[in-house]
């Protein structure tokens, strides 16, 4: 090795065992795409025992923000996607970028080039007319630098190779090649000394002793280009594993109207992290038929050569659909957690311990149907809304109707037993005195205790009420209904 280059402040690793890496650039949220690529990462890393680091591509100072960092941040915690080790923030390390910039020019495999940027415009508008392909001449590569003219800063170019091919060896999409004559010298330190991004990439992952990199195969132009950083550098080439990107349902490329949305915004529209987590494993990978994969399953079977090459289509109702699944497998306090702060933000106040004790208790019933935390908390919102209870329109009229039987009713159910079919039971007795049909009775009662006149089974719904607040809410219809 003609360098042998100190690993600046990044943690020396087990040998063999894998390191990867989620590289985010920070330039808003921890968009869909992302989350799926560091879910791969992830879980590349806990099947093979390795480890997997966090780097942050800041380099970009205009559009990194503290806020796009933490966002991103969040979104993996949220997601449950741990890290090893520290951040690295890339925009950190750009004297050791600049620093292998120079070792390569010393070494003879970059140089300077003093083209002006009006050179190089004017150098790609006559290959344009020429029909040529555009790029850089090379005008610099074999100039002596006694000719560089006064007052212009140089950039560092990469002496790229001239013949033969670049060749990737791709767990995902195979072998990919491109001649060499197709790339041209890159520039890897611009003239006012910043690395350039393949630069910056190539040294960060060598430093973090990357071994396999994975990530959206948007990036398998530049793997072409680091590949041939790597090799000028006398570097091992990380195994790549460049995966299809999302699309939407109609197979065109992911927009917002496609579910192109942060991790956050699928938390606010009530997905659970562990139904997210299992949608994005099968958006590219699957094992069988199975829909459902546990995280316990995914880390055991995950293998990224097995991750399609045909781009993966975002679909909101199979998303809907593993949802449902894991809402109606979490259990009836965690769920109560997890909806009670859209409970209080829709009533206005914090739940009291009656009110979320009633949550917990209606649970099971609701948890069924919803597909959604939001539809769960829509569903479970009569269950802790404050007294009187508001009425929909329908349930007003069917109350206003009902008066005298409600209050009638109040007085039997008082003196029932309060389990369900005891209810049931009170309830039917009470109709058939009256001549009323069971619905008669019902349905008013539905439409008093849950304020609408469709609900969760109504002695159940009585019995998560409890007696108390059944018979106050009885008696606020009987006193409101006019
Ligand atoms: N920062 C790049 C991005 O957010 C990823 C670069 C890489 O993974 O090499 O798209």
């Amino acid at each position: 090795m003609w360098y042998t280059p100190s690993r600046p402040c990044l943690a020396p690793v087990a040998a063999m065992s894998p390191v990867v890496r989620f590289a985010p650039s920070p330039t808003g949220f921890l968009h869909i795409g992302g989350a799926r690529t560091a879910l791969f990462n992830w879980l590349y890393a806990r099947h093979h025992g390795g480890t997997m680091r966090l780097r942050i591509e800041d380099t970009d100072r205009a559009r990194s923000t503290e806020a796009a960092i933490a966002a991103i941040v969040e979104g993996l915690t949220w997601l449950g996607l741990d890290w090893d080790g520290e951040i690295v923030l890339q925009s950190e390390r750009a004297s050791r970028h600049a620093e292998m910039a120079n070792a390569l020019l010393a070494a003879g495999r970059a140089y300077r080039c003093y083209c002006t940027p009006e050179e190089l415009t004017a150098m790609r508008e006559r290959q344009r007319a020429a029909g040529i392909s555009v790029g850089y001449d090379g005008t610099w590569r074999d100039r002596d630098p006694s000719e560089a003219p006064p007052g212009v800063a140089p950039t560092i170019r990469l002496k790229a190779p001239q013949s033969g091919e670049t060749v990737i060896r791709d767990h995902v999409q195979g072998e990919v090649r491109v001649a060499n004559s197709q790339l041209d010298d890159l520039i890897i330190l611009r003239a006012d000394g910043t690395p350039t991004y393949n630069l910056s990439v190539v040294v960060d992952d060598h430093d973090m002793a990357i071994s396999h990199v994975i990530r959206g195969d948007d990036h398998l132009n530049n793997a072409f280009r680091q590949a041939q950083i790597y090799r000028a550098l006398d570097w091992d080439v990380p195994d790549f594993a460049h995966v299809p990107l999302i699309h939407g349902a109609d197979g065109a490329k992911l927009s917002k109207r496609h579910g192109a949305l942060g991790v956050e915004a699928y938390r606010d529209m009530g997905y659970l992290p562990e139904a997210l987590r299992n949608y994005l494993l099968r958006l590219g990978w699957g094992h069988g038929d199975d829909e459902i994969i546990s995280t316990e399953q995914a880390v055991a079977w995950f293998d990224i050569g097995a991750v399609g090459r045909a781009p993966a289509r975002f679909d909101f109702t199979k998303l809907d659909s593993v949802n449902g699944h894991y809402i109606r497998q979490t259990d009836d306090a965690r769920l109560a957690e997890l909806v009670a702060p859209r409970l209080e933000q829709a009533i206005g106040r914090p739940l009291d311990a009656a009110a979320h004790n009633r949550l917990i208790a209606g649970m099971a019933g609701l948890k069924t149907r919803a597909k959604t935390l939001a539809e769960l908390a829509d569903g479970a919102r009569f269950y802790v809304a404050p007294r009187p209870l508001a009425l929909d329109e329908k349930a007003h009229r069917l109350v206003a109707d009902s008066r005298t039987t409600l209050d009638e009713l109040s007085r039997v159910l008082a003196a029932s037993e309060w389990a369900p079919p005891a209810l049931e039971e009170t309830v039917r007795r009470f109709a058939e005195a009256k001549g009323l049909k069971l619905g008669a009775a019902a349905q008013p009662l539905r439409a008093a205790l849950s304020g609408s006149t469709v609900s969760p089974p109504i002695f159940d719904v009585m019995v998560t009420l409890g007696r108390d607040e059944t018979l106050r809410r009885l008696a606020d219809a009987v006193a409101a209904a006019n």
